[in-house]
């Protein structure tokens, strides 16, 4: 793919080229000029959607950076090179994606601020497994975390940042109002009040004196 939107106020259909389409060890797949689907990567996963070809809907099923559908029925792929496909994301599955994600750095956030010696390193902002992993010390104790990040995350969210995303050469950082950025490559939201409520899941120290925080949105 050439380009990609990140943002979730991403139009929900886009008009593509196809350029290429083959087998490889995956399966059959197929390359457009553009996209509008985000791979799984940064933590979060595949878009879901189909795209439209000739009146037949095509689902897709896996993403790479660069490529892939699934074929529902049997149909000469081969021929179709420089066809014009309509792509359709599944904008609800989108949206939910980018608040999980955005919500995961807003928590990075939070807690850097609470105490600023400790700081998120890595994280999963899969539904309902979403977590952010914080290295640094001395930890707190955790039930006092829990309660003072619970209050500061949301007052984050209140607060109604704007997201900014920061393109530096290759590199590219995520963030909220003047806070630390992250470098990151997943979809966000426009500002931290579309986050919603953020609930603390769970608070557990991990080997290596690291701390994991699994956390949700309503
Ligand atoms: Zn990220």
């Amino acid at each position: 793919m050439s380009s990609v939107n990140l943002f979730i106020t991403v139009t929900l259909k886009l008009e593509a080229i196809i350029v290429e389409v083959g087998r490889d060890e995956n399966g059959d797949f197929i390359i457009f000029d553009k996209t509008i689907f985000h791979p799984q990567g940064g933590g979060q996963p595949d878009d879901k959607g189909h795209f439209k070809l000739k009146n037949k809907q095509f689902v897709v099923k896996k993403l790479w950076a660069p490529r892939n559908f699934n074929e529902e029925e049997p149909f000469n792929m081969e021929e179709q090179v420089n066809q014009m496909v309509l792509q359709e994301i599944d904008m609800k599955l989108r949206k939910f994606y980018a608040h999980i994600h955005s919500a995961g750095h807003l928590l990075s956030n939070a807690v850097n601020n609470l105490y600023p010696n400790i700081d998120g390193c890595n994280g999963n902002h899969f539904p309902e497994t979403s977590f952010v992993i914080f290295e640094g010390s001395p930890l707190p104790e955790l039930q006092e975390l829990k309660q003072k990040l619970s209050e500061k995350v949301n007052e984050l969210v209140k607060s109604n940042l704007p997201v900014k995303i920061v393109w530096e050469s290759k590199s590219k950082t995520i963030q909220f109002g003047s806070f630390k950025a992250y470098p990151c490559g997943g979809t966000h939201v426009a500002n931290t009040l579309e986050i919603g409520e953020i609930t603390i899941r769970k608070l557990k120290k991990e080997k290596g004196g690291k701390l994991k925080v699994g956390y949700d949105i309503k």
